[in-house]
This record gives structure tokens, C-alpha cells and sequence, in this order.
């Protein structure tokens, strides 16, 4: 007997099958960046089992790391938000709900009673400390502040940056590093027609750096920027890249471990032996890269902010795991300048009520399987993405990544691990966290904010102006474009 015809003959019915037509399976994804989205699609794209997926995010806005981490000049790998909008959205049974914070608006314990299983894909959105004396002072920030701070995210707009200055040093041989110096050394006309942050555009508009440099405290073997990215910085208009010759003679370590390395590191080689022969012509932005150099202090300058910083020169060891690892060589210099912004990683932060390794800062996780200290599996919750692996992997590793663990739900399923139970009505979750004063940002809403965002932008040569401010974030989701920008349209 199925559930409705156990209605109409008065009996009661077992629970239908989870994962049947009648039953889809409900499943809560909390964050709305790529690798939550991956699931979503990866769950969408199968045929056997009919799913109803809610994807939650903190802020109004999906997407994640797409709109508040890429590069505003990197506006193709931001066409994967297509993708995420045609694949996942554009079917029954899919929603967002944006504005909705886990722990602070609706308990992982709350999700439980309304989802089948659940997916944490909330990302690392803390940045690694460097742990050197000074390390805070005026004009020395983590990059991931500046990087938030360009992209209009809410967190950071309040950040202040002086770019008034000659000098700045970019700690990290990553591709967050690279953003952040073609950011700097871009010409504010470059800049305008990406999708940058107004504020940032007005205030990078009087960007005076004459010198930009990023410093690796291994060789130009264990760097860890891609070719694609590092390739970007010799395309500059306004700025040459630089690389001292002797930093690239390799010690005995590191020469052999260029000839197991892989494609991309010994293209790394190739460009960075190429820079190393150009030379900066008058007004052009220098970008230095530096190895084997570790801060070892901040130091403050007259006016309190940076003024220098005393770097340690390293060398090259075998570690007992066949890594290389940088040791001080006690060999010490004062580097001057104005300005560190650290790009060297970022660290999960813990969720209320989830185990969390702390040591390696994600979501405790047997292969996407979350499981507290001692292994044991919380049988029907996930992890995906920097949260589950830590920050690693770019945007296409993650399609993979989040696909197997979606595999995992259905093979979970499928071994009878999703309980057969009477849910609440579909429209009961939304509806308790409309009564508890949250308002819920829904798709459509999204779109409305989309659209006026892409409308500013336009006025701007731009795809989009973002807004940055929550309060108007909501105002423009519920009602569409504000009076003024109406005004200003017409
Ligand atoms: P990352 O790739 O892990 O690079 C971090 C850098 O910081 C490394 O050079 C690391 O050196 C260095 N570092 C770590 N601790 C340090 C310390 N205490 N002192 C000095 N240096 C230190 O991290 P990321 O740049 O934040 O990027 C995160 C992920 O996002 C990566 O997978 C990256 O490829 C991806 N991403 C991609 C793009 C793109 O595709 N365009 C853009 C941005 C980010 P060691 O190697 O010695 O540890």
C-alpha cells in the first residue's frame, strides 16, 4: 500500500521508499561554492535515484569562492557559475536558500530532521598566520583580507589598504599570490572592465607601488603556482617580471627533483629561466621573484606601519618523507618595504558541533565520510572540498572530488544506510527559519540581485558591479533595483 492510498483507506502505511519517485531522496548541501555545487550536479545528473536538494549559504549570494575568491581578471574561470545555474537549478526539486548560517541560524541538528543526508562544503576561510614578531602591524595583512576586500565580499569591505607606497612584499609561491601581484600591478583602466569592486577600483586608482615582491621560502622547483598563472605575469602591459639567474641554479636535491617532476613544474622552470632574462623598462612595475627566503620579522617604520622586513636565507633538506624542506642557513637580510600582504594558505575554521582535526584544520572525514576522532562514520554526512582536503586543488579537481562523494550518498542509500522515516512537509524548514526573522534568499531572489549587479556593471564597461553591503544585498533580492539606481538608469 503507498502512502496515498494508506490515506484514502484511513491505514497507515510504512514510509515509502527513500529514493523512489514518491520519496525523493532530501538532501542539504551547506555552502554554495564550487565544490557544493559539484554534489548538487553530480546528484543531478544521475537518473536512478530522484533527489530534492537545498543548497545553503551564509551569505545572499551563491557561489562561493567563484565570486569572492577568483580573480576579477579571471572572468572565464567564473563562466563555471553557468554551469551550476543550467545544471543544478534549472530542474524540479532544487533550491537555495541564501542568508541562512549553520550554527547561528538553523542547527546541524535542525537539517537532520528535514534532510536524508547532509553535505558540508563550507570551504577554509581562515588564512594561515606566519608566526614572525610584527606580524599585524599597520599595512601587513593576510592576503586572503586583500583578496575579499577586492572582490566585494561583505567580510572584508570594512578593510583598510594604503597603496601610496613603493614597495610591497608577497609572502608565497602560490596562485594566490600571483593574483594578488597582477592585481596590484595592474593599470587601473585594466582593472575597471573586470568585475573588481567599485571601492577597490577607486582606491587601487592611486596605486604608486614601483615594486612588487613575491618571496618563496623553497626554489623554483617547489613552487606552487601553475604555469598558466605564472605565464600571466610576463603578459603584464605595466609591469616585468624579474628573477635573479643564480636563484635558479639548482642545488644537487632539487635537480633531481625536477627530473621526476611533472610537466607543469619544469614549465615553471622554463618561464621563470625566461623572466630571469628580461629587464624593467622606465615606468614599468617591477615583479620580483625571490626564493629560498623566509620573514623571520615585521619591521615597523616610522610611522608604525611596515617599513622592512628581515628575511632568513634558507637551504634545500631531504625530509625522512622525500619532501624538501627549507632550513634557515642563518644567513640574514633587511628587505625594505612598505606593505606585506602573506598569501600562505588558508585553515578551516571549526563548525559548532563538528568534529574538526585541527592539526590539518578541516572537517574529520574518512574519504568524504565525516567520522569524529576515533573514525567512528556520522552515518549520512559529508564533507567536500577545502573543508574536507584542506586548501588544495583548483576548481576542476573538485568537480572529481565532489562527484565521488556524491557517489558515496547513493551507494549509502543503495546499502540501506538512509532510514526510512516520515519527513516534515518540504516547505516546513523554510518556513521555521521565515518564523525565527531570517530572510531567506531564495534563487529567484538571487536572479534579481544578479540582474541589477550586471545592469551597474555595464555602466562601467564591467560584467558586474557587486554590491557589498548585506543589508542592500537583501533589499535589492526582495525588491529588485533600489529607487536610486532606478533613477540613475533612467
Ligand atoms: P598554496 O598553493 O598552498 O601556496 C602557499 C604558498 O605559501 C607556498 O609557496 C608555501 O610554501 C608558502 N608557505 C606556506 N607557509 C609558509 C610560511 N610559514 N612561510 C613562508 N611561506 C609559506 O596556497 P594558495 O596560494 O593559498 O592557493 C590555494 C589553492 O587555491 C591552490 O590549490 C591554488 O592553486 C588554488 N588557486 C588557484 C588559482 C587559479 O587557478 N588561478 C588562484 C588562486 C588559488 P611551501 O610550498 O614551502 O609550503
Amino acid at each position: 500500500m503507498t502512502a496515498g492510498e494508506a490515506k484514502q483507506t484511513g491505514q497507515s502505511a510504512a514510509p515509502a521508499r527513500v529514493g523512489s519517485a514518491e520519496r525523493p531522496l532530501r538532501v542539504a548541501i551547506v555552502g554554495s561554492g564550487p565544490a557544493g555545487f559539484f554534489v548538487a550536479l553530480a546528484l543531478r545528473k544521475q537518473q536512478a535515484v530522484p533527489t530534492e536538494i537545498d543548497i545553503f549559504d551564509r551569505l545572499p549570494t551563491p557561489y562561493g569562492l567563484v565570486r569572492g575568491g577568483v580573480a576579477p581578471d579571471h572572468q572565464s574561470i567564473k563562466g563555471v557559475t553557468k554551469v551550476f545555474e543550467r545544471g543544478a537549478t534549472t530542474a524540479e526539486g532544487f533550491r537555495f536558500f541564501g542568508n541562512v548560517e549553520l550554527g547561528v541560524d538553523v542547527e546541524l541538528q535542525t537539517l537532520g530532521e528535514h534532510y536524508d543526508q547532509i553535505v558540508l562544503a563550507t570551504g577554509n576561510e581562515a588564512s594561515r598566520r606566519l608566526g614572525v614578531p610584527g606580524e599585524g602591524i599597520a599595512r601587513c595583512t593576510p592576503a586572503a583580507v586583500f583578496v575579499g576586500w577586492y572582490n566585494g565580499h561583505p567580510d572584508y569591505v570594512e578593510a583598510q589598504f594604503d597603496f601610496s607606497v613603493r614597495r610591497v612584499a608577497i609572502v608565497g609561491h602560490g596562485n594566490v599570490a600571483i593574483d594578488v601581484a597582477r592585481i596590484l600591478a595592474k593599470e587601473p583602466t585594466e582593472l575597471a572592465a573586470t568585475d573588481i569592486a567599485t571601492h577597490a577600483l577607486d582606491q587601487l586608482a592611486g596605486n604608486t607601488l614601483e615594486e612588487i615582491v613575491l618571496l618563496g621560502r623553497r626554489g623554483p622547483v617547489q613552487a606552487a603556482f601553475t604555469p598558466a598563472e605564472l605565464k600571466e605575469l610576463g603578459e603584464l602591459s605595466s609591469a616585468v617580471p624579474l628573477v635573479d639567474p643564480e636563484d635558479l641554479a639548482l642545488d644537487e636535491h632539487s635537480a633531481a627533483q625536477l627530473e621526476q617532476a611533472p610537466k607543469q613544474v619544469q614549465r615553471n622552470l622554463e618561464l621563470l629561466r625566461e623572466f630571469s632574462q628580461r629587464e624593467a623598462q622606465p615606468g614599468q612595475r617591477r615583479l620580483r621573484l625571490r626564493f629560498c627566503v623566509s620573514p623571520k620579522e615585521i619591521v615597523a617604520a616610522a610611522d608604525g606601519g611596515v617599513g622592512g622586513l628581515r628575511l632568513g636565507r634558507n637551504r634545500l633538506e631531504p625530509t625522512p618523507e622525500g619532501q624538501l624542506s627549507a632550513v634557515d642557513s642563518g644567513v640574514a637580510e633587511l628587505l625594505p618595504v612598505d606593505m606585506v600582504l602573506s598569501a600562505i594558505g588558508f585553515r578551516g575554521q571549526p563548525l559548532p558541533g563538528v568534529p574538526f582535526d585541527p592539526e590539518q584544520g578541516v572537517i574529520r572525514n574518512v574519504e568524504g565520510r565525516i567520522c569524529d576522532a576515533d573514525e567512528r562514520l556520522w552515518t549520512n554526512h559529508y564533507v567536500v572540498g577545502w573543508a574536507q582536503s584542506g586548501p588544495r586543488g583548483l576548481i576542476g579537481a573538485h568537480k572529481r572530488a565532489s562527484a565521488q562523494v556524491a557517489e558515496l550518498m547513493l551507494e549509502d542509500l543503495a546499502a540501506g544506510r538512509v532510514p526510512a522515516r516520515e519527513m516534515p512537509a518540504r516547505d516546513a524548514l523554510p518556513q521555521l527559519l521565515a518564523e525565527r526573522g531570517i530572510e531567506l534568499v531564495t534563487f529567484d531572489d538571487w536572479r534579481r540581485l544578479d540582474a541589477v549587479e550586471r545592469d551597474r556593471g555595464q555602466r562601467r564597461g564591467a560584467p558586474r558591479d557587486k554590491l557589498t553591503d548585506v543589508d542592500e544585498m537583501l533589499a535589492v533580492a526582495r525588491d529588485g533595483a533600489p529607487s536610486s539606481s532606478a533613477t540613475e538608469m533612467s
